[in-house]
């Protein structure tokens, strides 16, 4: 069915007996030949654009849960392209390119919002680093402003600009970032997926992977065994969990990352902000909500849920920004499994095992990488070579002293 301004009008008149399951519900077929674990929203994007994309067929998504339960529909939905180094940037900016068209693509209203985000500096040296970044990120065919008190002041009044310890300065813009409904990526790229012929099986978790002479045959599920001539590993938090399944050792970490939402207020918040004097971040939704976050909880954990030293830490943090934020209630917090690679950025690669995929350690940034990584996953499996945005997204970068450390702190994957 295509879904149109017409359609909801007809089916607002027949009382809503037209619309049908988005996707299929189908039972497991013997074997596939690509067999994607994991239905966030990089496995139900990277299915999409192989069936779509590359015209591959007998692919399924396994998902132990429900379609949209992972970080996928816990994130605060910000996307952006606002990238230092070489190996990130073009990857972000062809995602944010992807962004762009992908409600047309999918024929999905995902509530794609390029309302801004902006980056706010403190001190002099901050705002040396953020003109490098933005310089970084033009020369990549991205958009970057550096904004003054004044431009800032206009849009934002309520910020606390001569806060004693941390007073704003000025901030980095990208206009073209902003945020998308979670939920709504999921399940537009589950329909698309599925309109494609790609079995999405929910409720079913990999619990083995078969591998015989260096080569992958199959996954043991808890609906039984799956034949499949690839498997592509796409499951976020659970990334060790499941490619220790292989006897493969990750240089990820497992760690959660909280997020909070106030009560609906009026709109108060144009765009995305971020405070440059600690990790704090703060967007408006539709229904009015603050959506907003900061640093992970710091211990390795699988738990989807944090704790309160960090929910301390991160209205401490809001607080120096927006005092105001003080008065609003909070409705809800959650939290995600996060998979923190050791210099904070992904991999998309083959493994040694042949036919045997792997795609992870996103951080806390993987959202806004939905649909790039969905297309170079999808690359990658279709024609055995990494996709040339992805080509620093390697397993072997750790041995080969080839790290893409944007934050510059080195191995420590609580600090990326
Ligand atoms: C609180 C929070 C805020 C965030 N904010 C942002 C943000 O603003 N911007 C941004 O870019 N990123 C953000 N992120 C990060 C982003 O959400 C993730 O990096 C991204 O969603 C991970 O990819 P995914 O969607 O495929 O993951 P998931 O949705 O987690 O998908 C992985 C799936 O694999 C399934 N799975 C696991 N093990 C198995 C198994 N054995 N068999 C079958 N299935 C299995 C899981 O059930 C899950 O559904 C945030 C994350 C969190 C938690």
């Amino acid at each position: 069915m295509k879904y149109s301004g017409l359609r909801v009008i007809k089916e607002a008149l027949t009382g809503h007996r037209g619309w049908g399951p988005a996707w299929r519900d189908p039972e497991p077929q013997k074997s596939y030949d690509y067999v994607i674990i994991g239905g966030g929203g990089h496995g139900l994007a990277t299915a999409y654009y192989l069936a779509k994309h590359f015209g591959k067929k007998r692919i399924a998504v396994l998902e132990k849960g429900w379609i949209g339960g992972g970080n996928v529909g816990r994130n605060t939905t910000i996307i952006r392209s606002n990238y230092l180094l070489d190996g990130n940037e073009p990857f972000y900016e062809y995602s944010l390119k992807l962004w762009e068209g992908l409600e047309q693509e999918l024929n999905y209203n995902a509530m794609v919002s390029q309302r801004g985000i902006l980056n706010l500096y403190h001190s002099d040296g901050q705002r040396d680093a953020f003109v490098r970044r933005g310089n970084a990120m033009i020369l990549n065919g991205a958009d970057a402003e550096l904004l003054d008190v004044d431009q800032i002041r206009a849009r934002y009044p309520f910020l606390d600009f001569e806060n004693a310890r941390f007073p704003i300065k000025g901030g980095l813009a990208q206009h073209r970032g902003g945020t998308v409904r979670h939920d709504a990526v999921a399940w537009g790229y589950a329909r698309g997926a599925d309109s494609h012929g790609v079995d999405i099986l929910q409720n079913c978790e990999v619990t083995g992977l078969r591998i015989e002479a260096g080569a992958i045959r199959g996954v043991e599920t808890s609906r039984g065994y799956i034949g499949a001539g690839k498997v592509a590993s796409c499951v976020a938090g659970s990334s060790s969990r499941v490619m220790a399944l292989a006897d493969i050792r990750l240089p990820i970490e497992s760690h959660v990352l909280q997020a909070f939402v106030s009560e609906g207020l009026k709109p108060v918040l144009p765009g995305v902000i971020t405070f440059g004097a600690g990790h704090f971040y703060c967007s408006q939704s539709d229904k009015g909500g603050l959506v907003f976050g900061g640093d992970i909880d710091g211990y390795n954990s699988y738990a989807q849920r944090g704790n309160l030293p960090t929910v301390e830490d991160v209205c401490e943090s809001g607080m120096a920004l927006i005092p105001a934020l003080g008065r609003a209630r909070l409705l809800r917090m959650w939290g995600g499994v996060m998979d923190m690679s050791m210099d904070g950025s992904p991999i998309i690669d083959r493994t040694h095992i042949d036919g045997l995929y792997f795609n992870g350690g996103w951080c806390y940034g993987g959202f806004k990488a939905t649909p790039a990584s969905g297309m170079c996953y999808a690359h990658l499996l279709a024609t055995d070579t990494p996709h040339e945005t992805a080509t620093a997204y390697r397993l072997d970068r750790f041995r080969r002293g080839r790290m893409i450390d944007e934050k510059g702190v080195g191995a420590q994957p609580n600090l990326h």
